[in-house]
């Protein structure tokens, strides 16, 4: 079934798991659930008894294929109006309003091909993630790379999950770049991103990529986003999605 995107309804929050000292998932059982894309967002509209409303927007990180339940990565900001609703106040139970799916420019299908080289940091890694679960779901053999951001080894998004699909070598890789923390894996980098490190990354991929997909803070997608086209990596097949900050 699919929703209208301008249309709020109502979801329940199922479960609630902590991911990172600074981001925890929930996942929502929408009232009707819709199909949706990888790569694609919700808006969350938060209502106070006196009427006051804040609207926010979140990635969904979890596959198209379990539509049932959609899963949001949020982090913690301080003095964050949202998220520091969703990480204190927020049960097991609640309902929320959601509005969704949004986006049809950042969002990618095993029918649209590759290689795909994602670069993302922080939650920035919800969208990206969306993509490789959906790429594992339809057993996609497509060259990906993935390089997550993070200050630490502690606090790289679905380190775990992600590390397993890594030593399937099904054609999945991850790089991790910790700008606090030393590298703990071959292949992974002590610091931020850089041309240096974006170019040894497509040197990683059998062919060029056909898709480039950067998730971050507008600092951080800049960066990356320069040091991809310092690389050569034409402007064309970037495509960006910045959550501020
Ligand atoms: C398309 C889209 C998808 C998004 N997906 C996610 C997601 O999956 N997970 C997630 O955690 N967030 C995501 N965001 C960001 C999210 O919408 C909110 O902006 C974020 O949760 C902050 O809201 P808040 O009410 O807690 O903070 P606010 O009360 O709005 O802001 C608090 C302070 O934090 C600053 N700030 C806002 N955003 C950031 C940021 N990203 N980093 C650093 N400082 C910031 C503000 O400038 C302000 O000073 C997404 C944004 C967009 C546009």
């Amino acid at each position: 079934m699919s929703a209208t995107p301008s249309v709020w309804g109502a979801a329940t929050i199922a479960e609630i798991v902590p991911r990172t000292a600074r981001v925890t998932s929930f996942i929502l059982a929408p009232e009707t659930p819709f199909a949706f894309r990888a790569g694609q967002h919700v808006d969350v509209r938060l209502t106070a008894p006196d009427g006051y409303q804040a609207r926010r927007s979140y990635s969904i990180a979890s596959a198209p294929e379990a539509p049932d339940t959609i899963e949001l990565a949020i982090e913690r900001l301080e003095n964050g109006e949202v998220s520091q609703f969703f990480h204190e106040v927020a049960a097991i139970g609640d309902a929320i309003e959601l509005r969704g799916p949004i986006g049809g420019h950042f969002v990618w299908s095993v029918d649209d091909g590759g290689p795909l080289l994602l670069i993302g940091a922080g939650s920035g890694a919800a969208p990206l993630m969306a993509m490789i679960r959906h790429r594992t779901a339809r057993g996609s053999l497509e060259p990906t790379l993935l390089i997550l951001a993070s200050r630490t080894w502690d606090d790289a998004l679905f380190r775990d999950e992600l590390i397993a699909l890594h030593d399937r070598r099904d054609g999945f890789d991850l790089v991790l770049a910790t700008s606090r923390d030393r590298p703990r894996r071959p292949g992974d980098h002590g610091r931020r991103i850089d041309a240096a490190m974006a170019a040894e990354a497509l040197g990683r991929l059998p062919r060029p990529p056909a898709h480039v997909f950067v998730c971050g803070s507008n600092a951080f997608v800049e960066t990356a986003t320069d040091a991809l086209l310092a690389d050569g990596v034409a402007a064309s097949i970037i495509r960006t999605e910045r959550y501020g900050g």
